[in-house]
């Protein structure tokens, strides 16, 4: 057993097993007050901690939880154009009213 994500979000740490059962690795949430390993903590409010059953894919788990953690959050969000101020839909790779691309955000061409 291994210990591979820890959040005080419940909610998160629920969203995590999932994404690691459909991987297929065996995992578990640890319960509150289930580990003297807990000692450690520095807060004193439990935060459930996602552990894989077998310690070979806590590499494999924390690589696929990695990957989350690090993506482009932005991608939820609408951007606004530098250049006419217009709301453009995140999904959106330039502006729909006057076309600037947004990857050239403050790159004049
Ligand atoms: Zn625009």
């Amino acid at each position: 057993m291994k210990e591979v994500f820890v959040h005080r979000d419940p909610a998160r740490v629920g969203l995590y097993k999932s994404v690691l059962e459909e991987a297929g690795i065996p995992c578990f949430i640890r319960d509150e007050y289930g580990s003297t390993s807990l000692a450690s903590r520095k807060s004193t409010f439990f935060s459930p901690a996602l552990c894989v059953l077998n310690d070979e894919d806590e590499e494999r788990a924390k690589g696929i939880l990695a990957d989350i953690e690090n993506a482009p959050v932005t991608e939820e969000r609408d951007w606004t154009c530098p250049s006419c101020q217009e709301s453009v839909p995140a999904n959106f790779g330039s502006c729909w009213k006057c076309g600037v691309l947004r990857l050239g955000i403050g790159v004049p061409d």
